[in-house]
């Protein structure tokens, strides 16, 4: 057993029982897929007592839907928050995380390459309704503290980043945030509860997209906001209902059978990533491994601080003297497929050169350099040829 968050005890009790009540259902093992739009009442006082407290009651899907409460339960004990709020993806749990707690005038510091979506919503839209962001790499609390505006109200964290794997110091931030009434959020899509507790490090908000990790069969999206009962009953009670970004109960069924084996799929992606790793140490076509808990990362301390461990993805700089070679490279790998996302069973590759023209691509950038894999569920040596074979056919090593 590697070490997660949580002890295995916790672990199971959390996966296989929490918030399933099974002699409501017949006792059947696997929860129902309660797939109603809305639920009848007897009484208009009953009736009038939802419309005060919607979060407190079956009334409407939107809302609250029991299937849906099940995986609410399991991923705030995962999290060692009070509560959750389940979405339909990860960009609308940022989303309605960022906006509940902004207003015009409010400034947000965020770190300097958020996920896609959140940077668009702080330079698309928010400013649209005078919130302004801005950009620190974020690294040490000095940062932190230095780009704090007296009108600042948020800062918005992604630790790991899930490109370079930077990482913030999260309680001192947190800290630091509580002092200004400052609301924190993490986007922790890269760890997943099973590696950072961001909530018992003193963040406000988690979030994390289950399209990843928590779903593992890249079948269907979903995204988590965790928190105070407080904070969770704010939201529910404006973006979370305006928006109608909650999940669906099919989604969450898919979730909930998604979590049962996320155990094991932690502990056979990690074993396989580090085999994945060992045989890329030191190759000829490779110049930095990027891994943030390898003794080479700029921030391993800090990693071992407040991550427990880290699995799935590598980001490889290549020694490519031209875009095509990267090209090459990820158009003749067999097995693993090139696409977006990560945390399902197959492996991936994505390179950053898939966002430049070939004018753009600066053979000197580093950057520009870097293929992210994701490590799946095969056999980690059938990776390792898989990857050996398109180092060989784009003269790479
Ligand atoms: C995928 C991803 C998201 C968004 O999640 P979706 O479910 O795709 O909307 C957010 N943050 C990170 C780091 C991600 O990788």
């Amino acid at each position: 057993m590697f070490p997660f968050t949580h002890n295995p005890a916790t672990l199971s009790l959390i996966i296989n029982e929490l918030g399933e009540d099974r002699e409501n259902y017949f006792n059947a093992v696997a929860p129902p897929i309660i797939q109603t739009s809305n639920f009848a009442f007897k009484k208009v006082d009953e009736l009038r007592a939802a419309f005060q407290d919607e979060m407190s009651t079956y009334l409407y899907s939107r809302g609250i839907n029991p299937t849906v409460d099940i995986l609410r339960k399991k991923l705030a004990a995962l999290d060692e928050a009070e509560d959750a709020l389940v979405f339909n993806n990860g960009a609308a749990a940022v989303f309605a995380g960022v906006l509940a707690n902004v207003k015009a005038g409010d400034h947000i510091v965020s770190v300097q390459k958020p996920y896609t979506w959140a940077f668009k919503m702080f330079e698309n839209i928010l400013p649209r309704f005078g919130v302004t962001t801005s950009y620190i790499p974020g690294l040490t609390i000095e940062e932190w503290k230095a780009a704090t505006r007296p009108n600042t109200t948020f800062f918005y964290l992604e630790s790991p980043n899930s490109w370079n794997f930077t990482l913030q110091p999260l309680e001192e931030i947190a800290q630091f945030a509580r002092e200004r009434g400052i609301v924190t959020l993490i986007d922790n899509s890269h760890c997943s509860p099973l590696f950072q507790k961001p909530i018992s490090l003193g963040i406000d908000l988690a979030m994390q997209t289950a399209t990843k990790y928590i779903s593992g069969h890249s079948d269907t999206l979903g995204g988590v906001l965790t928190g105070t009962k407080a904070m969770m009953k704010k939201i529910f009670d404006s973006e979370y209902n305006t928006a109608g970004a909650g999940m669906q109960p099919f989604n969450a069924f898919l979730m909930l059978r998604g979590l049962r084996t996320i155990v094991s799929r932690f502990e056979r992606i990690t074993t396989s990533t580090l085999t994945v790793l060992d045989s890329l140490k030191q190759h000829p076509a490779i110049s930095e491994l990027i891994f943030p808990f390898d003794a080479s990362f700029p921030q391993f301390e800090l990693a071992k601080k407040q991550m427990t461990g880290a699995c799935g993805l590598i980001t490889i700089i290549l020694k490519a003297k031209t875009r095509a070679q990267i090209v090459t490279f990820c158009e003749s790998l067999r097995h693993i497929l090139m696409a977006v996302s990560w945390g399902g069973h197959e492996s991936l590759a994505i390179p950053k050169c898939a966002g430049l023209f070939d004018h753009e691509f600066d053979p000197g950038n580093r950057e520009h350099q870097m293929v992210r894999i994701y490590v799946g569920l095969e056999d980690p040596h059938y990776l390792i040829q898989d990857l050996e074979q398109a180092f060989a056919k784009a003269n790479l090593g």
